[in-house]
């Protein structure tokens, strides 16, 4: 079970997430997950990039809020504020960040690896308070990081890809021995260790990514995701207000939709359990009798659906390689991926136009100049590409369906719709698994863009009511 931060963002929270765990432990071995508590992935990323600054009495400030809450939640979450134990060690953690801020204030430089030690305050802390309140509801409970339960990683800091192997053996070995004295292992998510065992982090939303390789590799019945919304919806409920619950999907639908949902889940959140086929449960924390999405083999609820759901993913750019000499001259696109992989760009999409001319790939927006100074020194001056330019205003919507599988007219319906509320679509690309249109629009047009697909495909009204 993986409790988001949305799940575990108060004292009260904490101990609801607990009885959520005390409620299904009945015949059940579980393993808890946990995120940061609230959004304090968000608040580390923001002190570290003030210090780097200098040591500013924002920087001051930033910190001593994240000590101040760490502390107040541990109190109340400690039975009768007494709980010395948890105390202690959320102080002796506060201290190390206090020092590892100094530390990055002093020679105002934070790598990605420094960053990555920073970020993991937040999952060790919350790990240790959620660990006392399974505790104080009768439980036994045990706190784990990543690296304590065996993921380990690459050293690709930010974003680092775990070596699944070694890591499902150490993890089996690892956490085994607390499940079969019936402890509860309660393990940071997001955050892992290199072999040398420097801390690193699966990338924004990793906890998901966590709970899906711990699943994996101690062969969980299921892997359930503990949320603020009540499952995997049409579009995301705060863009589109009439957006309903799907009640299963298909495990191909999920990976789009993953893939594709940015925010919801991360990326990559899926791959083992759909490798594994172990069914994956996403749930409301606050309403935990209700069924929430089911993630499985099963086709999903369609109903002859064709369009599922709509997602969107903010902050990307666009970046475009052209030259007549292009044209026939064969490698480019591969010198084109070859340079963005090798500095370590994910491209999210692709588009080529059929003369050949031009090449246009979809990056994260902070990777957009690294992209263009890249692409200018591996391919100006060779007599093919003249032109690299870049367009940072963009997002992109993904529509996601099993049924558009051979099912002719539902890109004319998309852009129909789309056109219809007069929002210019920028590029254009189809998922050869079928699963998926997607395209690029001005961010700002993005929520538009969603509501009009989710309103053409009347995915407000339950499936076989369309
Ligand atoms: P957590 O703290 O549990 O990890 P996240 O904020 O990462 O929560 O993800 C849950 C949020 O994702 C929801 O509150 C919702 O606004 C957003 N969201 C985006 N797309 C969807 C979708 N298709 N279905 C459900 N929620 C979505
Ligand atoms: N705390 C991390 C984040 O906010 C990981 C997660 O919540 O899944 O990205
Ligand atoms: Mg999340």
């Amino acid at each position: 079970m993986k409790f988001g931060g949305s799940s575990l963002a108060s004292a009260s929270r904490i101990k609801n997430a607990a009885r959520i765990v005390q409620r299904f432990s009945k015949g059940n071995k579980i393993v808890v997950v946990a995120s940061a508590l609230d959004d304090v992935t968000d608040k580390l990323l923001e002190l570290g990039e003030t210090a780097q600054r200098g040591g500013s009495p924002k920087a001051k400030s930033l910190l001593s809020k994240l000590q101040y809450l760490h502390s107040k939640i541990g109190r109340d979450v400690s039975a009768r504020g007494t709980d010395k134990q948890l105390v202690t060690r959320i102080s002796g953690l506060n201290l190390e960040l206090e020092r590892t801020v100094e530390g990055i204030s002093h020679l105002r430089e934070l790598t990605p690896r420094s960053r990555d030690y920073l970020l993991s305050f937040g999952e060790r802390l919350s790990t240790l308070t959620v660990a006392t309140a399974l505790r104080n509801s009768g439980l036994k409970a045990r706190a784990f990081t990543g690296a304590e339960a065996g993921i380990t990683t690459d050293e690709n800091y930010g974003e680092a890809k775990p070596l699944t192997e070694v890591s499902y053996h150490q993890i089996h070995q690892f956490l085994e021995p607390s499940l079969s004295r019936k402890e509860i292992p309660v393990v940071t998510g997001f955050i892992a260790a290199t072999v040398e065992g420097s801390i690193t982090t699966l990338g924004r939303g990793g906890s998901d990514y966590t709970a899906s390789l711990l699943g994996v590799a101690l062969e969980a019945d299921e892997i359930w995701i503990w949320t603020d919304v009540d499952g995997l919806m049409t579009a995301d409920p705060r863009i589109v207000k009439d957006a309903r619950v799907l009640s299963n999907v298909s495990f191909g639908e999920a990976l789009e939709l993953s893939y594709f949902g940015a925010k919801m889940m991360h990326p990559r959140a899926l791959q083992p359990a759909v490798q594994k086929r172990i069914p994956v449960r996403i749930k409301n924390s606050s309403k935990p009798s209700k069924e929430g999405t089911l993630v499985s083999v099963n086709e999903g609820d369609s109903s002859g659906r064709v369009v599922r759901a709509i997602s969107i993913i903010p902050s990307v750019g666009i970046v475009t390689v052209s030259g007549t000499g292009m044209m026939g001259a064969p490698g480019v696109a591969a010198k084109v991926f070859q340079t963005l992989g090798s500095n370590n760009i994910n491209v999210m999409m692709i588009s080529q136009g059929s003369s050949e001319a031009i090449i246009s790939c979809v990056v994260s927006r902070k990777d957009v100049e690294k992209s263009v100074r890249a692409l200018q020194l591996a391919l100006l001056g060779q007599g093919y590409v003249e032109k690299v330019a870049a367009e940072r205003d963009a997002c992109i919507i993904a529509v996601v369906g099993g049924g558009m599988k051979g099912t002719p007219g539902v890109a004319a319906r998309i852009f129909g719709a789309v056109a219809q509320r007069k929002i210019n679509v920028r590029m254009v690309a189809q998922g050869s698994s079928e699963y998926n249109v997607s395209f690029i629009v001005p961010e700002a047009r993005g929520p538009d863009a969603v509501r009009a697909i989710h309103q053409e495909f009347n995915l407000e009204r339950p499936p076989g009511k369309s």
